[in-house]
């Protein structure tokens, strides 16, 4: 039931008032005792300034027990709660229809509940702040960041813990307050390793980094935990667990049926984008790299070289590159078949990874063509690089399933420094070179002639990468 005043309006939002579903008043000085006594609770229009304490005072002197006020107008958005006079709460725009709901539904509307509805509100809020925050992650080391500054506050946490132990990096991002105790470190390390144990038995995992974690001088007169006071949801890529969101709520023993609920729905949200980055890492990879091979495609090797070839330019560096084309590796297919060829591509690729060094890159270029970047090598060091590569290839035939398969490369090194330092250039003299080594007999290396560049025939535009796309400080 709405009381309404003599020739007032009411300034609710028009749905509102389907939605209240308790009995209730709104405040007019000609509004009788009578009336008040069948409320529930009171909405006063705050945009009737006029005698407003008067009017409010009136109001819980005529009722029998203490009426709840809820305030509302244009002069002021959002409704505010009263209790006894006293602001006890203020709803924000924009109202969301369940929260009223929920408000409404509470026939008796006292003070704790509104603080309960109001510390909701503030998780919903929370939340939608993550989730905001986690969907402007696009690498997983914006992670901690965008957890960090939400997480601990939205869980009432005095841990959050993200673990993947079987990636390179198990630990993403750990945050405590204050530091825990020895015995408390022990207890996590003894309930992660309880948690993995039960989730992936066939996967052996070590969770020693949370020794290194910073431990608490004193002991402060922290709650009684035990292992089971961390609480973990796990974290899965392609279905299989692969990790713990792990936290240590601050309300013990058990946090409450709300706080599970937020939890569950914070890992689903990172489990969503772990899953997403995931995605997101596999098409840029498979993007980039060769599907046979494994090595980077002609499009990627072409822009790491572009990239040398810029710091080349800039710091009056050189760059060598060697380009390898396998001998007569048509006559594999043909007399093995594509498979067998296939295999034989793999495996020199192996041989070819295994005679680089850490800082060294290597591409497919073409079907059993490939382009070596050498960084701080000159034309000398890519030839003696060249040599032993043809070496650890020719010297031991390739075993595959069906025979033993003896297998060449010719090689064509090239060199520039300084400003002669471009792609289509360096990538032309490299060809000529290799071109000469095939004519010569094969199986040889070839290092080409500076001072006879040959002639560049058409710039490959689709390789060409404009300055402006490379990020100057990575170069
Ligand atoms: P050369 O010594 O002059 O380089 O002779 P070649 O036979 O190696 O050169 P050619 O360019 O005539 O032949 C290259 C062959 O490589 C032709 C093609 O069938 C084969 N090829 C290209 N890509 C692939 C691949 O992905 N798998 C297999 N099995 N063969 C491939
Ligand atoms: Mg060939
Ligand atoms: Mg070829």
């Amino acid at each position: 039931m709405l009381g309404f005043g003599e020739g007032e309006r009411l300034l609710l939002p028009d749905n509102l008032t389907d939605l209240f579903s308790v009995r209730f008043a709104y405040m007019s000085d000609s509004l009788s005792r009578k009336h008040l006594q069948d409320m529930d609770i009171v909405l006063v229009n705050l945009d009737r300034r006029s005698g407003l304490a008067a009017r409010m005072a009136s109001i819980q002197a005529s009722s029998s027990a203490p009426l709840p006020l809820i305030t509302f107008g244009a002069s002021r958005p959002g409704i505010e709660v009263f209790q006894d006079l006293k602001p006890i709460g203020h709803i924000v725009p924009p109202l969301d229809a369940s929260y009223l709901q929920g408000l409404c539904d509470a026939s008796v509307f006292d003070r704790r509940q509104i603080l309960t509805l109001d510390s909701q509100r503030e998780s919903v809020r929370r939340l939608w702040e993550l989730s905001s925050a986690l969907l402007r992650v696009t690498r997983r080391e914006q992670l901690p960041q965008a957890l960090g500054t939400i997480m601990p506050e939205l869980m009432k946490a005095s841990l959050v813990s993200i673990c993947m132990p079987e990636t390179e990096s198990p630990l993403i991002y750990f945050w405590t307050r204050p530091a825990l105790g020895q015995e408390a470190i022990d207890l996590l390390e003894a309930h992660l390793e309880e948690s993995w144990a039960g989730v992936r038995p066939d996967v052996r995992a070590s969770f020693e980094w949370v020794e290194k974690l910073e431990i608490a001088e004193t002991r402060s007169p922290s709650p009684t935990i035990s292992k089971n006071s961390f609480i973990s949801a796990p974290i899965s890529l392609q279905g299989r667990p692969v990790g713990f969101l792990t936290v240590l709520p601050l309300e013990q023993p058990r946090p409450s049926e709300d706080w599970l609920k937020t939890f569950f729905v914070v890992s689903d949200l990172v489990n969503v984008l772990l899953h997403n980055l995931d995605l997101r890492d596999q098409l840029s990879y498979r993007a980039t790299h060769d599907g046979l091979t494994g090595l980077l495609n002609r499009q990627s090797i072409l822009e790491t070289l572009e990239k040398e070839c810029r710091r080349a330019r800039r710091y009056h560096g050189s760059v060598t590159v060697v380009m390898v084309d396998l001998d007569h590796f048509k006559q594999i297919n043909d007399t093995m078949g594509h498979l067998m060829g296939d295999e034989v591509l793999r495996q020199s690729t192996a041989r070819l990874l295994e005679s680089l060094r850490e800082f060294d890159i290597a591409g497919r270029t073409g079907g059993e063509e490939f382009l070596v970047l050498l960084p701080h090598v000159d034309g000398e060091g890519g030839m003696t690089w060249a040599r032993r590569f043809q070496s650890l290839l020719s010297n031991t035939p390739i075993a595959t399933k069906q025979q033993q398969v003896e297998v060449t490369a010719s090689c064509g090194v090239a060199s520039c420094t300084d400003e002669d330092c471009h792609v289509d250039r360096l990538v032309a003299m490299a060809d000529s070179a290799l071109y000469s080594a095939k004519n010569a007999g094969r199986n040889r290396v070839t290092l080409a002639d500076a001072r006879h560049v040959p002639e560049i025939v058409t710039p490959s535009q689709a390789n060409h990468v404009p300055e402006s796309d490379f990020d100057e400080d990575t170069v």
